[in-house]
């Protein structure tokens, strides 16, 4: 298939777009601050989902506030492809993080109607509500109860610092949607920033995120004793913060130990009694591990229990670890990953396979439908700050890759619908045999043919001879396929 035949994303529009978004919230440093269920929230789902509407969409709301913009397809059997992220901001936030992914989702859609492109499958924006989790806890609540994770009613009356629930914001703002939360997604793609330095870093235009990682959190007790500093001989102390700083060293070791991925970090630390003449007696910290795989997490685990374990019997302190928090890794489809890599290559963008350190509402997707993400860099990896800053032609080559994976899912899946709309061939062949790259190509060659085209697929000899005439027609939106075996050659007619 060539990818230089399909249509592009207009980036000046997308651009104009995120702008004009992060004008709602805007702090004085040039970042946003758009909570979630506040009236920036409110102000920035009233704009995009004008713009929705102004496209054409159909625009509907669920229980928990999600927002979904549907172009409809052409076979109401289809499950919609959806492409999204969120809109609600950390408090110090940027202009990117979210914003991207629902307005790549809401260009390629515009992109779609701009060329009257007419896909089988319905194509929706999806806004997921309080990804961030800064002003509501859990992070990820809106996609979390979509793929049902989270319970709605729980979820409904969370509150805020100030006790005021989920329920009764959503409803303040006007987006207690009736919608039922959860039904069938044939595909979920999300564009992000990637919030990480590796790309920059490797000059690289697009990740290809194959997975996101899963995290351990831990906290850690380590017991002395309190000594007065002066009396206390060195060899008769039992200093916690010693301990720890030796534990501190061994959790980077391990992480080390497992490159390239695997990350390990104490984060937080707390000294007791904390004085200056004082041996101190207990300190508390977090550890933080990651890893894309299971088995990583799981050894990485053992590598810090042992770790600690020696560490505790070495310098005379007890060592207590109990669990906060664990997320299993996330691998997304390979098919998906897939079409977001060829449509990469297609575009002739450079590009790299990434696995995401931090979490997305793709993550929930990804439990109840096949999901993909595509990555574009940010300054200095520099994100959940104010200062968050990508180059635009970053964001439309990502949104050009987002365009182009979602026509090759919904071309793939209108073919293999199609075929089983026709039946057998003129020759008593089943199409079905036809494999699924092919299917891909005669898609979007026709949704590129459009208004009029059609695409024909004709068997040619070795010597690449046209060798027999046309058997089979399929539709394809406005189009109309026809198929006449393999191997074949693709010629616009
Ligand atoms: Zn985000």
């Amino acid at each position: 298939m060539n990818a230089k035949t399909l249509p592009r994303v207009d980036g000046a529009r997308l651009w104009e777009s995120l702008m004009d978004l992060a004008r709602v919230g805007a702090t004085e440093k040039g970042g946003v601050k758009r909570l979630a269920l506040t009236d920036a929230d409110r102000a920035g789902r009233d704009l995009v989902a004008g713009w929705c509407r102004e496209a054409g969409l159909t625009v509907k709301v669920d229980r928990i506030g999600n927002i979904f913009a549907r172009r409809e397809g052409t076979d109401p059997a289809r499950a919609p492809v959806m492409a999204g992220s969120h809109i609600d901001t950390q408090p110090s936030g940027g202009r990117f993080d979210g914003n991207y992914g629902v307005l790549a989702a809401l260009e390629v859609v515009r992109t779609l109607e701009a060329h009257d492109i007419r896909t089988a499958a319905p194509v929706e924006v999806a806004i997921w509500t309080n990804e961030e989790g800064t002003r509501f806890q859990p992070v990820m609540m809106g996609s979390g109860v979509f793929a049902g994770v989270f319970e709605l009613d729980a979820m409904l009356s969370r509150t805020d610092l100030d006790g005021r629930t989920v329920g009764a914001e959503l409803k303040r703002i006007g987006y207690a949607g009736s919608a039922p939360c959860g039904r069938p997604v044939g595909a979920y793609f999300e564009a992000h920033i990637e919030q990480g330095p590796v790309l920059e870093d490797e000059k690289r235009t697009v990740g290809v995120v194959t997975g996101v990682m899963g995290l351990r959190w831990f906290q850690v007790t380590v017991t002395g004793q309190d000594s007065h500093a002066g009396p206390t001989p060195m060899h008769l102390r039992r200093d916690a913060l010693l301990a720890t700083s030796g534990m501190v060293q061994a959790v980077n070791l391990i992480a080390l130990a497992h490159q390239p991925h695997g990350r390990a970090t104490v984060g937080y630390l707390q000294v007791k009694p904390n004085s200056i003449n004082v041996v101190p007696g207990e300190v508390t910290f977090s550890v933080d591990i990651r890893h894309a795989e299971g088995a990583g997490l799981d050894a990485m685990e053992a590598s810090l229990r042992d770790a600690l374990a020696r560490i505790g019997a070495e310098t005379g302190v007890e060592v207590a670890i109990s669990d906060v928090s664990r997320f299993a890794p996330t691998a997304f489809d390979a098919g998906m990953v897939g079409r977001v890599r060829e449509a990469v290559i297609g575009l002739g963008l450079s590009h790299m396979d990434i696995v995401s350190g931090a979490g997305h509402d793709a993550v929930y997707l990804a439990k109840i439908a096949p999901t993909a993400m595509i990555f574009v860099p940010c300054e200095g990896g520099i994100s959940h700050n104010e200062v968050e800053n990508a180059q635009p032609a970053d964001l439309e080559a990502g949104c050009n890759v987002l365009l182009h994976a979602v026509l090759a899912f919904i071309g793939g899946h209108a073919g293999a619908d199609r075929r089983a709309a026709v039946g057998p061939d003129a020759a008593g062949r089943h199409a079905a045999g036809m494999g699924a790259g092919l299917v891909d190509a005669v898609a979007l060659l026709a949704a590129h043919a459009q208004p009029e085209g059609l695409v024909e697929l004709i068997p040619v000899d070795a010597q690449g001879q046209g060798v027999a005439e046309i058997l089979v027609l399929y539709e394809f939106g406005n189009f109309r396929v026809r198929r006449v075996g393999v191997p074949h050659v693709y010629r616009h007619v």
